[in-house]
């Protein structure tokens, strides 16, 4: 059963130094609806080989709501990317199943190099990866050697391997925010949206790499004000991904576990939400009776090209699922000299997520990495 379609994809191509973009074309590979009978029988036969493979389904809150719940059900986990990276780690599976796109898997193995990490689809990626080669950004980096290097979760392992730091979206302000506080100049990469809400909100110093979301760069302010008019009760939760017109008129900005806590904490009934519509399973399951209503992704003219869902975190369903469990197929290797590089800016991330936690200030000594930094030279 493979009869699965095609999909073009544009995104952002930045073109560094300078930071114009031009348009990158891919694709995506869309898998077929199993039918109602189909999609039990490959429920059955996955939970059936997660036990048969001592496997572990970690998926990401954008994946196709099957999948959530599966993983739900099977003692798995459906999280954003800090927590899918810190439940891999610390699961003692001995194979992780990531229903996400390439860099969840990739970043599961750097973590869990003894573990077999297998992928539904393995061509499953993100527009923000495509939009920062390693070479480029190496580059960019050798350019600018004064910077602490930040970037996003959503890149290579080759370009981790040149950062300083990795963040998420739920913990990148406070990792920005704590090195501007030491009076660290920041190179941030590569999304310009999310990186230019952490210099709005911190102050920091911050040279940018210019790629987007190819669904949250849709988000149109404009069309967002129209409908808060149509619903002045509502409550405007967005993913700081979208551009600014778009932050600037949220209730709550922040990552996807935050806006699912926000939709359950605050007392509105009625939400507008600006992020990829794969979250609305969790945010109906954590505050039932609540009403959802997706933001706006065209208007002005312009029509939608992702309609607010990620065409390669769609790339995961239950048959290719199924199918690599049974087969083995789809397992991610990571060139070990480049993971060992890319897992220092990922620990700094777990242990400042961990000692915040704790409430204690972070402990990663910059200076001391900055040594073996040195060495490294190009990702
Ligand atoms: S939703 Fe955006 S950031 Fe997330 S994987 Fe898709 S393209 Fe990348």
């Amino acid at each position: 059963m493979d009869q699965r379609s095609i999909k073009t994809v544009e995104f952002d191509k930045p073109v560094m130094p300078g930071g114009a973009c031009s348009v990158g074309q891919a694709w995506a590979r869309v898998p077929q609806s199993p039918s109602t009978a189909e999609r039990a029988e490959l429920r059955a036969c996955i939970r059936e080989w997660l036990i048969r493979q001592q496997a572990v389904l970690v998926a990401h809150y954008y994946v196709d709501p099957e999948l959530q719940s599966l993983a739900e059900e099977t003692g798995g986990c459906v999280a954003d990317s800090l927590e899918m990276a810190r439940f891999g780690r610390d699961h003692d599976a001995r194979t992780l199943v990531v229903a996400g796109v390439r860099f969840m898997g990739e970043t599961a193995k750097i973590l869990s190099p003894e573990k077999r990490v297998l992928m539904p689809d393995l061509d499953a990626t993100c527009s923000l990866d495509l939009g920062c080669p390693a070479d480029q950004f190496a580059a960019f980096c050798d350019a600018h050697p004064d910077r602490t290097v930040v970037v996003y979760a959503n890149t290579s392992a080759a370009v981790k391997a040149r950062a300083h730091w990795m963040v998420t979206s739920s913990i990148g302000l406070d990792i920005v925010a704590a090195l501007h506080a030491r009076g660290e100049k920041i190179l941030w990469a590569p999304d310009r949206h999310l990186g230019g809400y952490i210099q709005r909100k911190t102050g920091a110093d911050m040279l940018m790499w210019q790629g987007s979301c190819l669904v949250h760069d849709e988000f149109k302010g404009v069309e967002l004000d129209l409908l808060r008019a149509e619903h002045p009760d509502a409550k405007v939760l967005v993913h700081p991904e979208s551009p600014e017109s778009v932050v600037a008129q949220a209730d709550v900005v922040g990552s996807t576990t935050q806006l699912i806590d926000a939709a359950k904490a605050l007392d509105a009934t009625r939400f507008i939400v600006a992020t990829d519509l794969g979250i609305l399973y969790k945010m109906q399951a954590a505050a039932p009776g609540k009403t959802f209503i997706a933001a706006p992704t065209a208007g002005n003219s312009a029509t939608c090209k992702s309609c607010a869902h990620c065409p390669w975190m769609a790339m995961n369903g239950l048959a290719n699922l199924a199918a690599v469990l049974q087969s083995g197929a789809n397992e991610i290797f990571v060139d070990p000299a480049i993971a060992e590089r890319a897992r220092m800016p990922i620990d700094r991330m777990l242990d400042f997520a961990a000692q915040k936690k704790r409430n204690v200030r972070a402990s990663g000594d910059l200076a001391r990495d900055d040594a073996l930094f040195r060495h490294m030279g190009a990702a």
